[in-house]
């Protein structure tokens, strides 16, 4: 593929959509953002800006919430999992993009298409084992094993792994589906729901810092421990506040106790745990290189 071809790209977000025409060389042409509602009236609007743009594209890239079907032996390949967000329950994404444009279709999660930009473009350059986290209105993430994303009896939900539960933590967990996994625990509402306020609204001293970067320390060692990625990206709206990720740093490597050096292999002065290097531009860029990565 030529740098200069023009692939199309859609971010299913639990919040909002984002489409966009991107180069494969990364640059993004035009992008539009929409309010994920329930799936009909958001496949209108979808449909509606991009369907005028697809003339000259090679592709369209769908990076999606998930859990959704990405195993394209699967007959349930494409469609919504188990969500908490009912109206997508079992939803046939891919069918209801078909319907409108014969374009080759790439698929995968959000989480899974973000790592893959971010190693083609951001933050993970020249790495070839990447997990990428997203901490906002959930926890999810991405893996990257040499070079391709991790697919299996579903993809990765790490979110929904269990942490060791802090003693100063009387929440019984938001998840509706397990109570107190790390989404339960450390996703955005949790925060809200413990403290009365986001993250953002307390200063880096309040309890609400070390207990948050408690839990994503936790997470990062146990995916240190299981994907053994080189670069460890979290990304997502609670890691806007930018005191939280040396926080994060410092409880890995307490929970680590020196078991790794988190330093990372390739560079001895490179940090391993690190944001992303895409910022809002990772989803739709994501869906860009599933194209990419698929032609
Ligand atoms: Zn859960």
């Amino acid at each position: 593929m030529t740098s200069d071809q023009r692939i199309a790209g859609i971010e299913l977000g639990g919040t909002k959509v984002v489409c966009g025409i991107a180069t494969a060389a990364g640059d993004v042409l035009e992008r539009t953002s929409i309010p994920t509602r329930g799936p009909d009236e958001t496949l209108t609007d979808i449909r509606a800006w991009l369907e005028p743009r697809l003339d000259g594209v090679t592709g369209l890239g769908i990076a999606s919430f998930g859990p959704i079907f990405v195993d394209p032996a699967s007959p349930r390949y494409g469609r919504i999992g188990a969500t908490p967000k009912t109206a997508w329950q079992d939803f046939d994404l891919l069918r209801a993009i078909r319907r409108w444009t014969a374009l080759p279709l790439a698929l995968d999660t959000d989480v899974n298409a973000a790592a893959l930009a971010e190693i083609r473009w951001g933050a993970a350059k020249g790495h070839d084992n990447v997990v990428y986290v997203t901490v906002g209105t959930g926890i999810g993430g991405g893996i990257v094993s040499s070079g391709r994303a991790v697919h299996g009896l579903m993809h990765p939900e790490i979110g929904h792994m269990k942490p060791r539960r802090l003693p100063d933590d009387d929440s019984d967990g938001l998840c509706p589906f397990h109570g107190d996994c790390f989404e339960g625990l450390a996703a955005g509402p949790a925060i809200q729901a413990r403290w009365g306020r986001p993250l953002n609204e307390l200063s880096a001293d309040h309890p609400a810092f070390a207990m948050e970067a408690d839990y994503l320390g936790q997470l990062a060692v146990n995916l240190l421990l299981t994907a053994s990625p080189t670069k460890l990206i979290f990304g997502g709206g609670v890691m806007n506040c930018t005191e939280l990720l040396p926080m994060i740093r410092d409880a890995a490597a307490r929970h680590l106790n020196e078991y790794l050096d988190l330093t990372g292999p390739s560079n001895g002065e490179e940090e391993l745990i690190v944001t992303p290097g895409l910022e809002s531009n990772a989803g739709l860029l994501g869906a860009a290189a599933l194209v990419i990565d698929a032609a």
